[in-house]
């Protein structure tokens, strides 16, 4: 309803519905029975092949919102979400504000802050969980219930890093982690490493590794944990206007990933492992015929995740070094 006007839902495609608006202020009302998704995208559906138990979470990146909720749909268009679900009771579910009330089959979280629109998500599903805390910021880590062997083995690591890298973050831009609890929720059939959802960080669960985990595949994984709580403060709180500057994004937080763990560790390792593993990305991506500049334009979405890899990364995080101190005093500034 469009000011209370019926609007007709035959015109929605490719996920956009057109409104015929008039300067000024209106109400518009939307009832919508959404599906579920299986390409990685949306409201992802999959079903443990180990013990058929399903889980649910989504994965808005980059402009997948419009599959689950009505939407204006862009990145500096930002509001606070309140989001009530309804699921088997037994399950958890886990989204970007802290839970307010459980009451039989119905979970209601609190109010966000204003978030962009690809980073809302609930995750839901029996979800194995361990919880901790850190200077009252409620933290857990999760995973499907098959992964709880090895969940129990990495998650006192990933909280550790967590741990640190709150507190160093916390130091360098001079005030505390904004979105209350801070959960880490390693999903099946993920098609990315993480996405960094305000409170609710999506990783693939391969991270939880069930066999040896070289030293190699701990620090990788603990610079996608601190990457990704680097995004808290910049790519969350403070967002690009359109998504040509993602590579903004993706540069500061590499850079500070590293900068985090390198800080926790007292060593120089986390350098070595970015020069040797993240570099060479970046490199490959140099020499492929769809090289780009650093900083490109996007006319798209589709522009912009054509030109979104290891030069948006890795190069871009070799320049940081000149720039990213006098970034985050004005991200302290702005916040
Ligand atoms: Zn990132």
């Amino acid at each position: 309803m469009l000011d209370g006007s019926e609007v007709d839902a035959g015109s929605l495609a490719d996920s956009r519905l057109p409104l015929a608006l008039s300067a000024g202020a209106h109400e518009l009302t939307v009832h919508a029975e959404m599906a579920y998704s299986r390409d990685g995208q949306g409201l992802h559906r999959a079903v443990d092949p180990a013990d058929g138990e399903t889980y649910l979470y989504g994965h808005l990146f980059l402009d997948a919102a419009p599959r689950v909720f009505a939407c204006f749909d862009q990145p500096d268009l930002k509001a606070p979400f309140q989001i009530s679900v309804r699921a088997n009771p037994e399950w958890a579910v886990i989204s970007n504000g802290v839970i307010e009330a459980t009451k039989a089959d119905r979970v209601d979280f609190a109010v966000t802050k204003p978030l962009a629109t690809y980073f809302v998500t609930v995750c839901a599903g029996p979800y194995v969980s361990v919880t901790g805390e850190h200077r009252g910021v409620p933290l857990g880590v999760h995973a499907r219930a098959s992964l709880a062997a090895a969940l129990k083995t990495h998650a006192p690591d990933i909280l550790d890093v967590t741990r640190g890298a709150l507190d160093y973050f916390e130091d360098l831009f001079g005030f505390d982690y904004p979105f209350g609890s801070y959960d880490q929720v390693f999903v099946p059939e993920f098609n990315a490493g993480a996405m960094e959802n305000p409170g609710c960080v999506t990783f693939r669960d391969g991270l939880l590794y069930r066999g040896v985990a070289t030293s190699e595949d701990i620090m990788g994984r603990s610079l996608t944990v601190a990457h990704e709580l680097a995004h808290m403060w910049c790519g969350d709180l403070v967002t690009m206007k359109w998504w040509e500057d993602l590579w903004l994004n993706e540069s500061f937080a590499e850079y500070l990933g590293h900068a985090a763990l390198a800080h926790i560790s007292d060593s120089a390792a986390p350098w070595v492992h970015g020069s040797i593993s993240r570099k060479t990305w970046g490199y490959a991506a140099e020499r492929a015929p769809s090289a780009h500049p650093v900083a490109a334009s996007a006319a798209d979405t589709e522009a912009a995740l054509a030109n979104f890899d290891g030069i948006s990364y890795a190069k871009g995080r070799l320049s940081c070094a000149s720039w990213w101190r006098p970034l985050a005093t004005r991200l302290s500034q702005l916040a």
